[in-house]
Order: structure tokens, then sequence, then C-alpha cells
């Protein structure tokens, strides 16, 4: 008897999909095509119709070990029938524990509180109002405001969509339920360039101006992700916790995107050798099997937000440390701790330099950059990304491209050989993208 076989026979009803489902960032008027996914092993995803594909994003950015690890899975089913939920107020578990131990253990000595969240989004949420509740401990309730910078993605809520670029993201649409934060110009210098300390001028004059209105500074380490796969420089992040002492106001990175090894180091803040008051993870947390992020926050932190007037800090969600989201993260970090991915990593890093270096000559492509497990083709202007889903697809790929970017962020386990059809699909699609393409009359994060 073949189960496999039978499993890709599954029917999948793609016509109601596109009738009911809403899919991130879509249309219900003119639904984008969706495929079918009835099982994945390792780097492959496998269709309905039984293609396999090469993963070349993680799941978002998520999925590091690849998928279905018997090491996760069998976690993950003994938990299930052991305890999959359970409520937290008033009740804890070894699996919210361990976890806590684990990343209080892996992340900067100044880190020692955990909350644990249902999404990335939410541990965003969940860092503003811990700064905002700490001023109010430390008798400062006026510090209110965070202070960003432009190309920045922080989630789709409403606290977290007020940090996003204001221009790339949500800002204008909902009006007055986007509060308004403050934002300094992107980070200038590139990861490998020159650093020109001048570039720190105009959010230092910020600082300077707004600091007792500024609670904190929120900022992803060392790469902008969603805002446009932007590599910056590790000085500006060093200067900048600098600022952050100068002017009294908290630092907040988001790792969410970068944590747990995808830019080379363990966590991105580590190439500017910084700590953050506030750390927000997500995505990779689990290991890309189930949702689930933490905000972890150092004991100061803790302390001033316990010591407002609210007395406790104002947030519990339902699933808040749901055991099962907790075992899979624990076994997914007893992976990262065994440090095969940092080879994996640099081995990953030093193929895609050598093999998307060509696509730099192609007309059609702007700028090309790697670091970590992260590759990337700045194409001239925004690409279709129904069409071109397709072209990777025909090539036996899950490549999904947004606004003007073709990148890859692809599991830390995958082959050199997988990898080489991934860079040849990025390579094939951007040589033969015919610009300007108008047919496309959205941008897309999704
Ligand atoms: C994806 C992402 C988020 C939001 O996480 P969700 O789990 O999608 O809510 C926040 N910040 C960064 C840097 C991200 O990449």
């Amino acid at each position: 008897m073949n189960t496999t076989n039978q499993v890709n026979n599954q029917f999948i009803d793609l016509d109601f999909d596109a009738k009911h489902l809403w899919h991130p960032y879509t249309s219900m008027n003119n639904a984008l095509p969706t495929y079918g996914v009835v099982s994945a092993e390792g780097v492959e995803l496998t269709l309905n119709n039984g293609t396999k594909l090469i993963d070349g994003t993680s799941s978002w950015w998520a999925c590091v070990h690849g998928y279905s690890h018997p090491k996760i899975v069998a976690a993950m089913q003994h938990q299930t029938a052991q305890l999959s939920h359970v409520m937290f107020g008033g009740i804890t578990h070894r699996p919210a524990v361990e976890l806590a131990r684990m990343l209080v253990d892996m992340t900067s000595e100044r880190l020692t509180k955990v909350f644990l969240a249902d999404s990335g989004s939410i541990a965003v949420e969940v860092a503003m109002k811990m700064a905002l509740q700490y001023w109010q401990g430390r008798n400062n309730p006026n510090k209110q405001k965070i202070l960003t910078v432009k190309s920045g993605y922080h989630g789709d809520t409403f606290a977290a969509m007020s940090v996003c670029d204001p221009e790339g993201g949500m800002h204008t649409m909902f009006g007055e339920l986007v509060t308004e934060q403050l934002f300094a110009p992107e980070p200038k210098a590139r990861f490998t360039e020159c650093f020109d300390a001048e570039e720190l001028q105009s959010i230092s004059n910020m600082l300077e101006d707004n600091h007792q209105q500024i609670a904190a500074v929120l900022i992803e380490p060392i790469m902008q992700g969603a805002g446009g796969m932007r590599f910056y420089h590790a000085e500006y992040l060093s200067a900048l916790r600098k600022l952050c002492d100068k002017y009294d106001v908290l630092l907040i990175l988001d790792e969410i995107a970068t944590g747990f090894g995808r830019t080379g180091k363990l966590f991105a803040y580590e190439h500017a050798n910084v700590e953050a008051d506030i750390l927000c993870l997500g995505k990779a947390l689990t290991g890309g099997y189930i949702s689930l992020a933490a905000t972890m926050c150092s004991d100061e932190v803790a302390q001033g937000v316990s010591d407002s007037p609210a007395g406790v800090f104002m947030h519990g969600p339902t699933f808040m440390g749901n055991p099962l989201a907790c075992t899979a993260a624990i076994a997914s970090l007893e992976l990262i701790n065994e440090q095969h991915w940092q080879t994996q990593v640099s081995s990953i890093e030093s193929q895609m330099k050598t093999e998307l270096a060509e696509a730099v000559d192609y007309t059609n492509v702007v700028d090309v950059r790697v670091l970590g497990a992260v590759g990337v083709l700045e194409m001239k202007s925004t690409l279709n990304t129904a069409a071109l889903q397709q072209q990777f697809v025909d090539l036996g790929v899950w490549i999904r491209p947004f606004s003007n970017l073709i990148y890859i962020m692809p599991p830390y386990t995958i082959s050199s050989c997988q990898l080489t059809q991934l860079t040849s699909a990025m390579k094939a699609v951007a040589k033969q993208i015919s610009l300007p393409s108008n047919d496309t009359n959205f941008i897309s994060h999704g």
C-alpha cells in the first residue's frame, strides 16, 4: 500500500477556496491563484497533483530545520496526547518553564523575563505596551511615542502597523486608528560598506528634540525584512544603542525574522554586540511548526512595568504559553543548540554569493545581496507575483516574490544541489522578465 500516493491524491477544492477563504493580502473580487499542498518533508512541498517543489521561503522565515522533522513531530505528538492546551492564568507547565529557561540562556544577559504570545505581531504589541507601562512605573507617563526608521515591517495589528514603513505600510488607509509615531530615515550604509556616523544625525536630532515623549526606539536589527530586504551596517545599531542610553529611551529589537541563525549569527544583534531592553522573537521560534512568539525584557523593564499604576502587565491572551507550541519550540531550539546551523548558514551564504553574483549584470536587476541564509535580487520595478509564482512552480521551486524583490531564505537543511536549483530558478526568472510589467495592480507583502 502506497500511503504517500493516497495523500498526494487528496482532493483540495480550490474553487471553494477562491470563493470563501482569505489568503494573506488578497482580494475577494480577484482571487490570486493558490496551490494545494498536501504534505511536506525536508525542504520539499508536495502539491496535490504530486509535483514536488523545493522550498525557498521556509514558509516565511519559520521552517529552518525543514518539514516533518522527526524530532519535532515526535515531541509534538507526545505533547498533544499529554496536554495540548491549558490556561496560563494561575497555571504553569514544564514546556513553558523549559522554553523560558532556554530563551534566557540563549539571548543576551540582560534579557531575563519572557512573555509568551501567539504571533509576531502580538509580540510587537506586547513590547510596545511594556515600554509605555515601564515609563508609567518610572513616573514618566509622557513617554508614549515610539521612534523607528522608515522601511521597517513589524506586523499587521494596529500598534504594529503604526511602526511599519509609513509609505509602503498601511498608515493612510486606517486614519486615526493608527497611532502617529516618529520616523527617522532608514539606515543607509549597507552591511558590507563603509560606515559614516553622519547618517545618524537625523535620528539623533529627533531623539534630542523629542526624548521626553519617546518611550522606545524600535527597529529590526541588521536586516529590514518585509519592508524591503535591506541589510544595514552593524555600527548603525551599536551607535543607536548608545543614543538610546544617552537620551534615556528603551531599545526594542524586533528579531522576529532574523532570530535563530538566519543572518549568520544566532541573533542579528550579535553582529553589533548590543543588548536590547526588549526583544521580540517569533517565526523560527518553533522551527515553523506552529505559531508562537516571545517578548523578552530586562529586570529593569519588568520592575518598571510592575511598579506602574496598574501594578501588573496588562496583557494575557487565551492561548498564552500554549504547551504544544512551547514543546515544538523546545525541540527546535535543541536542534539549534546542536550548532549545525552555523556551518549550514555559512555554506548557504557563500554558495548564494557565488551563484547569484552574475545576476547583477542582467538588465532588470538593480542589486544582488546576500546575508547569512538570505539571498535577494532587487529588480527595477514591481513584479507580478502571480505570474512569476507560476514560472517558479514550473521550474520546480517555491519562491514568492513581492514588490520588486525576488528573494530566498531556504531551510538551513537544504542541500547544495537543491540550493543551486533555487538560485538557477531565480536567475532564469530574473533574466526573462520583460519590463515594464504594468499588469500588476497591487503591491503585496503576501
Ligand atoms: C513577520 C514579522 C512580524 C509579524 O509576525 P506575525 O507572526 O506575522 O504576526 C513582525 N516583525 C517582523 C520583523 C516580521 O518579519
